[in-house]
């Protein structure tokens, strides 16, 4: 089956720094990823390049084997709950709206479907109860709900989501991965970005290793090595030895690289 996302020596620069430099690869339809790699290392802007959000300085990008711009509608991306201006008043239902944008289009009204996937997005992630409230008024575990309920209501063939499982209750957590599981058996593209190593390699199939540069992607057993890991994130690590080449990190949040180190 031919990729459904490639990349093809893509770079980004911000201010002539590499947050992605010369990355090169091909990821499977309906593949489930973890994206890891230290602060810095360049997961976002991936997930902003296939969004459109970033463009390239050079490289191509592309889905379904079309370049960017053709197909972008069906990524959905959940950003980190940082990035999400939450002065805009909007409510939890129109949020999740939204995500039918295209579906319903440009000076039309949603129709039946578009109210029955919203609806069916709430009860999927249990926020029913929540539909008036407004997007300020809720819990950070509360607004990674609605934004993985307006992902799912988009009817993505890709779904990206930043750090999903950073500071929020476990039960999100466990209906963060039980959407997962019901995606897998819908062929959606998943990637998922996470500091937590021992999860990407327990829960997902592949890994993608970034520090700016592509480190390694393969199957967990493939990139959880120590070269792998110590040249993604150096002498930070704390590796447990004897696990079959699978590395269990303690600790693996160190600090953004310098400007001179990330040259
Ligand atoms: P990660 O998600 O792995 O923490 P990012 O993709 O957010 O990494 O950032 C990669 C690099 O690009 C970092 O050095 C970051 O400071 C820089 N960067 C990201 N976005 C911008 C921007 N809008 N302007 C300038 N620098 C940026």
């Amino acid at each position: 089956m031919p990729a459904r996302i490639d990349f093809d020596k893509v770079t980004v620069l911000f201010n002539d720094r590499p947050a992605l430099d010369h990355v090169t690869l091909s990821i499977p339809h309906g593949q489930h990823a973890a994206v890891v790699g230290p602060n810095g290392a360049g997961k976002s802007t991936l997930f902003k390049v296939l969004v459109g959000l970033v463009t390239p300085n050079s490289g191509s990008v592309k889905i379904h084997a079309q370049p960017l711009g053709n197909e972008m509608y069906c990524v959905s991306y959940v950003p980190q709950r940082e990035e999400v201006d939450l002065r805009f008043p909007i409510t939890v239902e129109e949020t999740i709206m939204m995500g039918r944008y295209r579906h319903y289009g440009l000076l039309k009204a949603p129709d039946r479907k578009d109210h029955n996937m919203v609806k069916n997005a709430m009860e999927r992630l249990n926020i029913t109860r929540l539909a008036k409230r407004s997007l300020n008024e809720l819990s950070g575990g509360q607004l990674q709900r609605v934004f993985l309920a307006r992902a799912i209501a988009q009817e993505p063939h890709i779904l990206l989501m930043d750090e999903p499982f950073n500071g929020v209750d476990l039960s999100t957590q466990e209906a963060t991965m039980q959407l997962l599981a019901e995606l897998k058996d819908q062929d959606v593209t998943v990637l998922v970005s996470t500091h937590d190593l021992n999860m990407a390699a327990s829960k997902f199939e592949s890994i993608i290793l970034l520090k700016k540069r592509l480190i390694a992607y393969g199957t967990p057993a493939e990139v959880m090595k120590r070269e792998n890991l110590s040249a993604a994130f150096g002498e930070q690590l704390f590796l447990l030895d004897g696990l079959d080449g699978l590395a269990v990190i303690d600790h693996c949040c160190p600090p953004e690289t310098t400007g001179e180190e990330a040259r």
